[in-house]
């Protein structure tokens, strides 16, 4: 059942007739179907938009937003900010515990609550998640970065008797005066050689690309 439709004389003794009856039933089909197609519609686009393991934004997604809101900090020449983030040696989770640990190591992680709800976070890839933060300079994403590194080093995963501890790089970058006019691409770009950098340095940390 999909609702009530619930039909009123205004008078009192006053009676529906066959006629009425079967002009409601025509009433309530139509109306169930419309019920029926907008709740397909919302599945769909949440399936559409959404990463099933995670729940965050997925990659198509983020790229539909993320433009828009880095060509709107540009314009009114407000800060953005970028995170490119990667859990480390998450290989090395999947091979010692199993593929499901994994995936709930990864839920995990995902889940932790250090972005604010402007924030825009998705799922990047595999175990890489991506994040714009409108409104943040690079000294505030790195804060942030740095607090969501510190959370989830502090918070293994519980499951089945074992403790698993997880560990993330980060690379952050920012617009700042010298790059206003970049684009997305530009700005992935330079996070992302940060990620590397903070690879290369030992990784469970976060480090910033100024450049
Ligand atoms: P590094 O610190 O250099 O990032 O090491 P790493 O082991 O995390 O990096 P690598 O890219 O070698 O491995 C990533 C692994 O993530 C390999 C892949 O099987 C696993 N992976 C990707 N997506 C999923 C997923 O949805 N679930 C699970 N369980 N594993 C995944
Ligand atoms: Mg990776
Ligand atoms: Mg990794």
């Amino acid at each position: 059942m999909l609702g009530v439709l619930a039909v009123y004389h205004l008078h009192d003794h006053c009676h529906f007739s066959e006629r009425d009856g079967a002009m409601l039933e025509i009433v309530g089909r139509q109306t169930g179907i419309a019920i029926t197609n907008a709740q397909l519609f919302t599945e769909t686009q949440r399936l559409a938009t959404t990463d099933q393991l995670t729940g965050l934004f997925n990659r198509y997604h983020f790229f539909a937003l993320a433009p828009r809101e880095l060509e709107r900090a540009r314009r009114y020449r407000h800060d953005v900010a970028l995170l490119i983030i990667d859990v480390d040696h998450f290989k090395t989770i999947n091979d010692t515990y199993g593929h499901t640990a994994g995936d709930t190591a990864l839920k995990h992680i995902a889940n932790q609550r250090e972005l604010r709800d402007t924030d825009i976070p998705a799922r990047f890839g595999g175990e890489e998640f991506i994040a714009l933060l409108p409104e943040t300079n690079l000294t505030s994403a790195l804060r942030v970065a740095g607090r969501l590194r510190a959370t989830i080093e502090a918070n293994p995963v519980l499951l089945n008797g074992h403790s698993i501890r997880a560990t993330i790089s980060a690379g952050c970058a920012s617009l700042h005066p010298a790059t206003r006019d970049e684009h997305l691409d530009t700005l992935i770009q330079r996070a992302d050689r940060a990620l590397y950098t903070a690879k290369a340095s030992g990784r469970n940390q976060v480090v910033s690309d100024a450049s």
